[in-house]
């Protein structure tokens, strides 16, 4: 099984590491074809917009094809990527995660916050940078960690995504969450 990392921006190499020390093989994504021989996708933070420039519309396009098809974690930018609705501003998203999200949306005052959120019920520790916020979850997505009344971790199906970065914490619990979702697959919550 082997877990690519969208390597085209931003903090990619600190996914690359978590998803190793747990024993996952990684493959770093830097050209689409290379979508064809993984079973699972991370989408890293960086900066949505610029994801979308360097990707291109054939980019794009594979990409979405990837997502709908295959196991994919977005953090950040990522989670953006991945939503049907992205808004501050307006932009395209893949489609998997029946989400409204809003870039940038606690503000410069406080761009980046290490924060104590909930993983279902467990306390975790939240690094967010230039965080977007999740201002809707729509039907089938279900929460799989809050901060104050926010939810931060989300799942659709196959699909998963996070507000914050748990590859800059020293905490494995949300990436091994990914894993056991390639690995047991299927969509098993889907309501
Ligand atoms: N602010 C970025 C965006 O809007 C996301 C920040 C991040 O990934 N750390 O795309």
């Amino acid at each position: 099984m082997k877990i690519g990392v969208l390597a085209l921006q931003g903090d990619f190499d600190a996914h690359r590491l978590r998803l190793e020390e747990l024993g996952a093989e990684v493959v770093l994504v830097k050209k689409p074809e290379q979508l064809d021989a993984i079973d699972a996708l991370v989408i890293p933070g960086g900066e949505s917009g610029t994801f979308l420039k360097l990707l291109g519309e054939e980019g794009f396009a594979k990409l979405k094809d990837f997502v709908h098809a295959k196991p994919t974690f977005g953090t950040c930018a990522g989670a953006i990527l991945l939503a049907t609705e992205v808004e501050n501003p307006q932009q395209k998203g893949l489609g998997a995660l029946n989400i409204r999200i809003r870039r940038n949306a606690y503000g410069r005052q406080i761009d980046s916050s290490i924060r104590q959120g909930l993983l279902g019920t467990s306390p975790i520790e939240m690094v967010f940078i230039r965080a977007p916020k999740i201002e809707h979850v729509g039907e089938g997505v279900e929460i799989l960690a809050t901060e104050g009344n926010d939810p931060v971790a989300v799942r659709q199906g196959k699909t998963m995504a996070a507000t914050f970065h748990p590859e800059l914490s020293d905490d494995p619990r949300v990436h091994q969450a990914f894993l056991d979702l390639v690995r047991n697959g299927k969509e098993t919550n889907k309501r």
